[in-house]
């Protein structure tokens, strides 16, 4: 009699904020497409927003194999607003250790066979290694600050950091590959304090080294974009799989009619769909988004520059401003308000947006945003130019990658007057269009291809999917 063959288990393990949620659960629903069991862990609180603003539950009812796990309430996931708190969400996702150990050694029906963690929870390694389960670490941020971060000890031998002098435009010259290009400003901005002693930095440093404890490495991007960095990466890593833009991959596998449902249906709040009303009203690429993510903070005096500078460019845009990203809290809502009143005439505002539908838009002509990794790729894979403000952490790398490297964009990095900003959107919008457009199409071309059959990234999920059935 033939022997039953049982689906490798992986267990999913991302760290509990938007971007990260969204990506891992992505890569769990291809995982089960290809007939993988996963378990995915997510947090008391991200769970509850997730069921009540999305489709999830009966979007992932199809697959037999799929299972969220709750962590103990211990862990919490209050909005991580800043780089203190993200630490503090490093430092209470340790308490969920002791249950993360049960949980693999508890499941005797259906043993993991695999944990995909996300980066930086080294404790994840450990207990793989005690238990004996492969580890594959999941970095969501782009490769160029994957890289940059991992050299970061490189540059403190070499004297580079703590940085130099106040001049932020001086080269770096020890992160390989990018010794042309990078400059003091465009390092992670944890590079920026003058205490390297500091925990976030010790920590983000040796938890980046201990990568190389991982069986391999999946990073959320693709070979044509971020090839050179890449070949660095393989160094030191040489199993690196490279499968992104995931949002997209994962539309490329799925059939229409569900790919159709899949642009709403992530978000850990609940999305304004009007604003595709409005934008159904706007000529064709007249509009220029505006959206500074799930984390970042802005200061009231930072959003009345924004304000100005749209409004005085003249370009019609739609903002999304979250209720708690005004950093005076009071202030916030009551300016929010005025801002609404005063834009009715060329600009809309929500609070949340179906980002991935505003960006595949026609009438959305260009992106002002805060450089996350998620926001650079979606609007990469539609052929949006962008105008990037690095709030904190990898972006400040993104988005020199964005202005300088792949010519999408323009990086405004530092500064925020409305000046600027107004000529920024003008040059995007207008002045420079044709450019960035063109420079912008060329590369959604090369990432629609990467997700396609043969692809790059389509080739690398074949081949980590066949890796992972062998560790049954
Ligand atoms: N996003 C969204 N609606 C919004 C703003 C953001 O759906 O109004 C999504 C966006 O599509 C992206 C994620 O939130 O997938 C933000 O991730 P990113 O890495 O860009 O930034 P972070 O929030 O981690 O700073
Ligand atoms: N940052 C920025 N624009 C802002 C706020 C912060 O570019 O509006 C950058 C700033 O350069 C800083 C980094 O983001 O180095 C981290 O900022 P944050 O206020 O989060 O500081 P932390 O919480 O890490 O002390």
């Amino acid at each position: 009699m033939a022997q039953q063959t049982i689906p490798p288990h992986v267990l999913i393990f991302p760290f509990p904020v938007q971007g990260h949620v969204t990506t891992m659960l992505k890569l769990s629903e291809l995982f089960c497409l290809a007939g993988i069991h996963v378990t995915y862990l997510i947090s008391t609180q991200n769970y509850t927003r997730l069921v009540r603003c999305t489709n999830v539950l009966s979007r992932l009812s199809p697959y037999p194999g799929f299972r969220f796990q709750v962590l103990p309430e211990s862990v919490s996931d209050g909005n991580a607003q800043s780089m203190d708190l993200v630490m503090n969400l490093f430092e209470s996702l340790k308490t969920a250790k002791t249950f993360f150990k049960d949980l693999l050694i508890g499941e005797a029906q259906k043993p993991v066979t695999c944990i995909i963690s996300d980066g930086l929870m080294s404790f994840t390694l450990d207990l793989g290694e005690e238990i004996g389960i492969p580890i594959i670490y999941f970095r969501t941020i782009s490769s160029c600050s994957f890289w940059a971060y991992f050299c970061m000890p490189k540059l403190v031998e070499a004297g580079e950091l703590p940085l130099k002098g106040d001049d932020m435009d001086v080269l770096i010259k020890n992160v390989p590959g990018m010794e042309c290009f990078l400059r003091q400003r465009d390092l992670p901005s944890l590079c920026r304090v003058s205490d390297l002693n500091n925990s976030t930095f010790t920590m983000i440093s040796s938890e980046t080294h201990q990568t190389v404890r991982a069986r391999a490495l999946i990073l959320n991007t693709f070979e044509d974009l971020e090839g050179p960095i890449l070949s660095q990466i393989r160094t030191e890593f040489p199993n690196t799989y490279t499968i992104g833009p995931l949002h997209a991959h994962l539309k490329a596998r799925l059939d229409g009619k569900t790919a159709s449902q899949l642009a709403s249906s992530n978000s850990l709040w609940e999305e304004d769909k009007s604003c595709i009303k409005w934008l159904d009203n706007q000529p064709l690429k007249s509009v220029v988004y505006v959206s500074f993510g799930s984390i970042a903070m802005v200061t009231r005096e930072q959003l009345v520059e924004f304000w100005h500078g749209l409004v005085n460019s003249g370009i019609r845009f739609l903002w999304v401003i979250r209720p708690d990203s005004v950093t005076d809290e009071e202030m916030g809502s009551e300016i929010q308000a005025e801002l609404e009143k005063a834009t009715k005439a060329r600009g809309y505002m929500v609070e949340w947006a179906p980002q991935e539908a505003v960006l595949a838009h026609q009438a959305v002509g260009g992106f002002l945003t805060h450089s996350g990794w998620n926001s650079t790729l979606e609007s990469i894979f539609e052929g949006v130019p962008m105008i990037c403000w690095p709030y904190f952490a990898d972006q400040q790398i993104n988005s020199r990658f964005v202005g300088e490297v792949w010519k999408v964009g323009l990086d405004i990095k530092d500064t925020c007057d409305r000046v600027v900003i107004e000529k920024a959107v003008k040059d995007m919008m207008e002045v420079r269009k044709e450019e960035f457009v063109e420079s912008a199409d060329q590369i959604a071309k090369m990432a629609r291809k990467s997700v396609g059959e043969g692809g790059s990234s389509y080739c690398n999920l074949n081949r980590l999917i066949e890796d992972i059935m062998l560790m049954t």
